[in-house]
């Protein structure tokens, strides 16, 4: 279009036909114009559904470890009890690192970063496909588990405790190796909101502190 607009006013008529070259250029001009607008705005509502995808993304993810943040967990458990009719019970782990501040004074920030990622990376690697590893404080992660009873929730947290026993992490000039404590909580009805059930995992997960760390705390049933 640019270079016809140029060349126009100097060859009419040799640039084909053209708006005042009579009721066929005419039409011919309207609809080369209405197929072009139609081509952008195309192409804008393509880049427009791209660019939503991609904040929805980072809204729901942790920047550093690409597992779902808090708000993604949650809308993950919405969905989940919208699907379900609450029969077949939901776990949640909460998994936190133990004495992971001394990774960061000892190796520093960075790499306590890159031993973040190495534990949800072996994370994802323990749990089965349907469950879902989530960050949701700074050394703090959580795994829910749909669908699941009370003593395959367990089997889960120890698999999951000894493969984070087990890793030794790469984090730049130094291994890391890390231990972790896990608090489970279960619940026979899986529409239970998740905050209930945050709340009872998070009790269990302290008292596997206090337990002296590295351990799974039992499973309070309700
Ligand atoms: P505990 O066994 O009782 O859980 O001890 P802890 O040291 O793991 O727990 P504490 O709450 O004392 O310290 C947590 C540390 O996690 C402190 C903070 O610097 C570190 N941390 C939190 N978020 C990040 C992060 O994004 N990157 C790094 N490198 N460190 C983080
Ligand atoms: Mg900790
Ligand atoms: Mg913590």
């Amino acid at each position: 279009f640019g270079v016809r607009t140029l060349v126009a006013p100097f060859a009419l008529g040799a640039a084909g036909p053209s708006p005042s070259a009579g009721p066929f250029g005419a039409a011919f001009g309207i609809a080369v114009l209405t197929a072009a607008l139609l081509q952008h705005l195309g192409l804008g509502a393509m880049v427009l559904t791209r660019t939503v995808r991609q904040l929805r993304r980072l809204s729901d993810h942790d920047a550093l470890t690409g597992v779902l943040n808090r708000r993604g967990l949650h809308a993950r458990h919405d969905r989940e009890r919208r699907r379900t009719d609450g029969g077949a019970g939901c776990a949640l782990l909460v998994v936190d690192i133990d004495h992971f501040k001394r990774v960061n004074d000892i190796h520093g920030h960075e790499a306590g970063d890159l031993a973040l990622v190495a534990m949800a990376h072996t994370l994802q690697q323990a749990v089965r496909a349907s469950d879902v590893v989530g960050r949701t404080g700074g050394e703090e992660f959580c795994v829910l588990m749909p669908a699941t009873d009370a003593a395959a929730a367990h089997d889960i947290a120890e698999r999951i405790r000894r493969a984070v026993k087990a890793t030794v992490i790469d984090a730049g000039r130094a291994s890391v190796r890390l231990s972790c404590s896990i608090g489970v909580a279960w619940s026979a009805d899986a529409r239970e909101p998740l905050d209930q059930l945050s709340a009872r995992a998070d009790a269990a997960m302290y008292r596997a502190k206090a337990a002296g760390r590295d351990r799974v705390e039992p499973v309070p049933v309700s």
